[in-house]
């Protein structure tokens, strides 16, 4: 694997299969394994919605929610009016609850979003993946009260458990802590900067304008102040 193109979501060869659909480092796949059993044994049936995701597949994405093909929702999950928003505008957007193509940890086999299949289906199976469903009175809560107590035990961390005005805040979230530090630490906005310039992507020129601000915020999530 060659991490300079890997984190960019341009290098899947290190990727296993994990349950047909889903794709991750294998000392990662091998964490979560241990920690979907240790969670069964507790009665949470923890599965992944979302796992690796190549810049293909995120490039695709941005640009259906660009054109509007795909809602958008503000903080609150509101439905916003995609036709009425600027250029600027839709670009902040779209971050709130989606990465930059090259910029989102999905990219790189040690992330994936999880939710709890039985408390989904008990429910009538209706499943949008927003924060109140794993809030107190949500079909995932128990599961984000399981998950805050052994997460670290194997090796996960949740990198969007508070809103730093960057990402929104994602408990279903989590991240191989371990195996995403290679990753962290070959991030380079220049290259970031570069691949966006020579992909067909919907807003490239306000992208590319507005990358010193949006590349520590929502692709570092460091936060505004
Ligand atoms: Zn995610």
């Amino acid at each position: 694997m060659n991490l300079s193109s890997a984190w960019l979501g341009e290098d899947d060869s290190a990727l296993i299969s994990i349950e047909d659909k889903h794709q991750l480092l294998p000392a990662v796949a091998d964490a979560f394994t241990a920690m979907q059993q240790a969670a069964h044994a507790a009665g949470q049936d923890i599965q992944i919605a979302s796992s690796y995701r190549s810049f293909d597949r995120q490039l695709a994405i941005w640009n259906r929610k660009w054109r509007g093909e795909l809602p958008l929702y503000d903080h609150d999950s509101r439905l916003l009016d995609t036709a009425s928003l600027s250029d600027t505008d839709k670009v902040y957007a779209i971050l709130i609850w989606s990465a930059l193509p090259g910029g989102s940890r999905h990219h790189w086999g040690t992330d994936l979003d999880v939710y709890d299949r039985v408390s989904i289906q008990a429910c009538g199976g209706r499943f949008d993946m927003v924060d109140s469903e794993y809030r107190r009175g949500g079909p995932c809560y128990q599961l984000a009260q399981w998950m805050q107590q052994h997460l670290e035990e194997f090796g996960f961390c949740r990198p969007f458990l508070t809103d730093k005005g960057g990402v929104a805040t994602e408990l279903w979230h989590l991240s191989h802590t371990h195996s995403a530090k290679a990753f962290e630490s070959v991030r380079s906005q220049q290259a970031l900067y570069q691949h966006l310039s020579n992909a067909p992507i919907e807003g490239k020129a306000i992208i590319l304008k507005l990358l010193d601000e949006l590349y520590p915020r929502f692709v570092l999530n460091k936060g505004i102040n």
